[in-house]
């Protein structure tokens, strides 16, 4: 490809709309446009990378015995209706109707879609195990799109459906996913921990996210430095503490007056007071009951986890009206004394010895409140946010914790959607079951962002030779020159009859303007064609990442670029 017919239109500014870094250079290097707010056209330099992340994506999953497929955009809402999530996925859901007011939506996730295919077609355990995947476009409406592809409205994802015939075998579909994640990552240069997820709208019972760390991420992660355990914050296990606290005689219960104290910091401050001492108590309409959860003042609810433990499908905090009838007090005096609810403590409750609380009195705290003296809590549960500095539920070592971003997940699904839309096969003795499923998700989009986080430096980015939009950039320092162009054309012509990914940049610029965008777009390799080397018949090349440089005779160009590039391309 010759540059001055690349539609590659780079911009010398950073955009005012891109804050990270991926974003910034997606847009500079000419990779892809905004259409709309979380919706992106992408060029010829990013449709290129797309399709190099596509291939390895491709060339893993077939490896792994999975056959590509392709699944409509539009869905009908009947399927989503049978599986329960018609209503259950929300305002994320783009929904459209046809002519005849038919309900349709635009793919969030195809699990419905291919469940359905799959209980038509396939009778029996002889045609199992099955792992179908697709590479397309998916829709969520998201409500605050940002960070350019990362967090979008349309993106391109890959997501793959395995069905089982057995817990055993569904385990053996999950591992060789896991394990084919692991080489599509590291083939396209980037660096990711596995780490365990919180299985969300998708359901099911066992998740791995595969995070790309860096403090542009949405996740919080924490990890253990020792044992390798790691885990989204909405998924971490919390250990409880090992002791009760500091030993303490318990004190008498005390009324105090604190008028107009409505929040644990006020509290802190006025008693004077850490607030791991205070109880928050929190209450929360558990499917439309009010539950009251108690948790030290120095900690966050997790809302995922209280969730699961307390196995309600709908949870939201309660408003003020409930509040009042429940605590007989105004928002900010709730306590779990005397409460007439179900009270749920998280276990750095249990170590709070003459702690402070709400009276379910207006205007009043008390002090001196222990547990199993004054309240005995329904349950004592893990409902905290994991953090920094908590202990390891492995090994008992300090955890550490670091912001990711998510580019791919697998979910072990179980029966959970072959069970309500009946899609069942024959097994070897004649009964019928439902198939054991699990699913996949690659984003692709996001991946690309993802490498340009991990290989950028101030001039640009840095591609990986396996994933870049052309391996090499040929600059001829003048192109009207005659000796230039003679040897810039024949380079181009040995490295394209190579089979070498090669552009020629014959545009009638400034050297600066074409180093300069060589380095924002980023080609791997660039050789330079300039009159004072090529008097000696030497060309100069320059890696792209490393800026590393060396003299090459032109006879031995195409050899140096096919040893270079394989070198780093490994
Ligand atoms: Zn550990």
């Amino acid at each position: 490809m010759r540059a001055s017919q690349l539609y590659a239109p780079t911009l010398r500014e950073v955009p005012a709309e891109a804050e990270l870094i991926s974003h910034q250079y997606m847009l500079r290097a000419g990779l892809m446009r905004k259409s709309a707010s979380g919706i992106y056209s992408y060029l010829p330099l990013g449709i290129r990378v797309l399709h190099k992340i596509m291939e390895i994506i491709r060339e893993e999953l077939d490896k792994a015995d999975a056959q590509e497929i392709l699944l409509p955009i539009v869905q009908p809402a009947e399927l989503w209706e049978e599986s329960g999530r018609w209503n259950e996925y929300g305002p994320e859901m783009f929904r459209l109707q046809d002519r005849h007011q038919r309900h349709f939506c635009l793919g969030p996730t195809h699990e419905e879609i291919i469940t359905a295919l799959v209980r038509a077609d396939v009778r029996s355990y002889r045609q199992l195990p099955l792992r179908l995947y697709q590479i397309q476009n998916k829709y969520r409406d998201e409500i605050r799109p940002r960070f350019g592809v990362i967090r979008s409205r349309e993106f391109i994802m890959k997501d793959l459906y395995s069905f089982d015939r057995d817990e055993v075998s569904a385990q053996e579909s999950y591992r060789a996913m896991y394990d084919a994640y692991t080489r599509i990552f590291a083939r396209c240069g980037l660096k990711t921990h596995p780490v365990e997820a919180d299985t969300g709208a998708i359901g099911g019972d066992q998740s791995h996210e595969f995070m790309v760390l860096g403090d542009a991420g949405e996740d919080l992660i924490v990890f253990c430095p020792d044992c390798g355990y790691a885990a989204n914050v909405e998924r971490a296990e919390c250990a409880p503490f090992d002791s009760a606290g500091e030993q303490e005689t318990l004190a008498e219960l005390e009324e105090i007056a604190t008028p107009d104290v409505t929040t644990v910091e006020e509290l802190t401050r006025i008693l004077k007071i850490a607030p791991g001492r205070v109880l928050k108590t929190m209450i929360y309409l558990a499917d439309e009951k009010p539950v009251a959860v108690l948790i030290g003042g120095d900690y966050d609810v997790n809302e995922i986890k209280l969730k699961r433990a307390i196995q309600c499908n709908q949870l939201e905090l309660a408003g003020a009206q409930t509040i009042r009838e429940v605590t007989k007090a105004p928002v900010g005096f709730a306590g779990p004394i005397g409460l007439g609810i179900p009270v749920y403590a998280d276990y750095s409750v249990e170590r709070i010895v003459n702690g402070v609380s709400g009276a379910n009195k207006e205007g009043y705290h008390l002090r001196n409140v222990n547990i199993y003296r004054d309240y005995t809590p329904a349950a004592i549960l893990d409902l905290r946010e994991a953090r920094a500095g908590e202990k390891c539920v492995r090994c008992g070592k300090v955890l550490d914790q670091a912001r990711g971003t998510e580019v791919g997940q697998v979910f072990y699904l179980g029966t959970k959607y072959s069970m309500p839309i009946k899609a069942h096969f024959v097994d070897q003795d004649g009964q019928e079951m439902p198939f054991v499923m699990g699913c996949y998700g690659i984003g692709v989009s996001r991946t690309m962002a993802a490498i340009i986080e991990q290989h950028h430096d101030e001039d640009g980015i840095c591609w990986p030779v396996s994933v870049a939009p052309f391996a090499v950039i040929i600059v001829p320092v003048s192109y009207k020159d005659d000796e230039q162009r003679t040897a810039a054309d024949g380079i181009y012509k040995i490295l394209q009859d190579a089979g070498i990914e090669v552009i020629l940049d014959d545009r009638d610029e400034r050297p600066g303007v074409k180093f300069k965008d060589a380095d924002l777009i980023g080609y791997p390799l660039r050789i330079t064609v300039g009159p004072k080397h090529l008097k000696e018949g030497y060309v100069e090349l320059k890696l792209r990442s490393s800026h590393t440089q060396l003299l090459v005779s032109i006879d031995d160009v195409k050899d140096q670029v096919e040893s270079i590039l394989d070198r780093i391309g490994e």
